[in-house]
């Protein structure tokens, strides 16, 4: 079983090899936890679910360490703080347990390590100061910084030359930096900030920048040199950039052996920014669509591509799933069978290609629902299983037809539920004028009863 992933740095697929098979190691940049997450946001995190199942499919559950920090110290927080004048930890802990409830809704495993960055303060002022022992940072009256010229190789993943950021570069004199490329370590603490945004550090009282957060926290839960690194496009350059300049230059060893990038998310053909006002919320999303949805539509995409997303990729996404339900339901008292279709697993190994997994998805469907069809017992077994080991290697599939058709509001389906037993109680009574009375009450809310040789059963059409 080989794993080919498109490696940012080597700009081609390449075989999977993990350092050590009986522990793998995924680090995926997390939240700034200041706000609500948009749908751009939630992209890496369903793009590396989906490899941390992957990963753990072919490694084994116990064997795949997956860390995704959360960013809780930060310029837009302590922002966010002097506006609000909220305690730090008041609005970190609250969005990021409303991030964390957002990953769930679209059926992202927890990862096996949730680092918080204030808690790795100590770990990243020992980086700092290997760096400044090194030659390779230096301290101003602002802060710290890192001297990129004197990295040799600095830019091989973004494919950027030093040049090209010097001259991009707006010069902040007020810095004292040494090279506009140069990027803060540490920030000391300016008149005005809150309290709890402060640590003691032999260069004063302050913050660490951003990119040391990642390279500590990685480096602390998953070693040195970790197999692969995963993140939006966006954070390519200069934090994945100035991540590796920052652990290699101390460490003396590659940060990651495979950096994997997700694309954009579109919207309307348009890059989704606050500037441009077209920020959709997951959280607001939610109220109209389910998260097994918004996941499908998501992985409908080849992670590496843009993906434009819109009500009709929603809409599509919905009634594919609907009919793979339906199909599910087909087979759904079959026995235990044994899944033995390889199609969407080797559709995920080729650099995790969900849009071809999702077609393989959709052809166990319709052998479901050919096996259904033909009475089939065995071909019902084995298609049941087929389509769950499918669903779980994609996150998909998690609820029992019944539960999909019904949806997740569990008061009302209860309503449902007692409309359906005064029904059956009117059937039994050969009260028919009632019967067809509840029928057609529940018809009109868009609510169908099906009678069946066990009883009436219901769905929503
Ligand atoms: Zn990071």
């Amino acid at each position: 079983m080989t794993i080919r992933l498109y490696d940012s740095v080597a700009r081609e697929k390449r075989v999977f090899h993990p350092q050590d098979p009986s522990r793998v190691t995924l680090y995926v940049c997390g939240p700034t936890v200041y706000n609500r997450a948009h749908i751009g946001n939630f992209r890496p995190v369903i793009v590396f679910d989906t490899l941390f199942r992957l990963l753990r499919f072919t490694y084994g559950e116990d064997a795949v360490i997956y860390a995704r920090n959360v960013t809780d110290i930060e310029d837009k927080i302590i922002a966010a703080a002097l506006e609000t004048g909220e305690a730090i930890t008041d609005i970190t802990h609250k969005y990021a347990a409303i991030y964390a409830d957002d990953a769930a809704a679209v059926n992202a495993l927890p990862p096996t390590v949730v680092p918080w960055a204030t808690d790795h303060i100590e770990e990243m002022i020992s980086i700092i100061e290997t760096l400044e022992r090194k030659g390779y940072a230096y301290a101003t009256d602002t802060g710290v910084f890192f001297n990129v010229p004197q990295m040799e190789n600095y830019g091989r993943l973004s494919g950027r030359k030093l040049e090209d950021n010097q001259a991009g570069a707006r010069v902040d004199v007020d810095l004292g930096k040494r090279d506009p490329a140069d990027f803060a370590l540490w920030k000391l603490a300016k008149p005005g900030e809150p309290e709890d945004a402060i640590w003691d550090s032999k260069w004063g009282p302050g913050r660490p920048g951003w990119h040391i957060e990642c390279s500590a926290m990685a480096a602390k839960h998953l070693g040195k040199t970790i197999d692969i690194h995963g993140g939006g496009i966006d954070l390519q350059f200069p934090h994945h950039e100035n991540e590796i300049a920052q652990s290699e230059c101390a460490h003396g060893e590659e940060m990651a052996r495979y950096w994997m990038h997700n694309g954009f998310l579109d919207m309307a053909g348009e890059k989704m920014s606050k500037s441009l006002g077209n920020v959709v919320l997951l959280n607001d999303l939610l109220k109209d669509w389910d998260g097994e949805v918004i996941r499908f539509a998501m992985l409908s995409g080849h992670y590496r591509a843009p993906l434009d997303w819109t009500g009709d990729l929603l809409e599509q996404a919905k009634s594919t799933l609907n009919r793979i339900y339906g199909a599910l339901r087909r087979v759904w008292e079959a026995e235990d069978g044994t899944a033995s279709d390889r199609g969407v697993l080797k559709a995920l190994q080729d650099d995790l290609n969900t849009p071809i997994a999702l077609a393989e998805l959709s052809r166990l469907a319709g052998e479901a629902n050919s096996a259904a069809d033909r009475k089939d017992e065995t071909a019902m077994a084995t298609a049941r299983a087929d389509l769950l080991a499918a669903g779980q290697l994609l996150g998909l599939l998690t609820r029992t037809p019944s539960e999909w058709e019904h949806g997740a509001d569990s008061d009302e389906n209860a309503r449902i539920d007692a409309l359906v037993e005064a029904r059956n109680a009117a059937r039994a009574a050969k009260d028919w004028a009632e019967a067809d009375r509840i029928r057609d009450q529940l018809a009109s809310e868009g609510v169908e009863i099906m009678d069946g040789a066990t009883g009436a059963t219901w769905r929503r059409v």
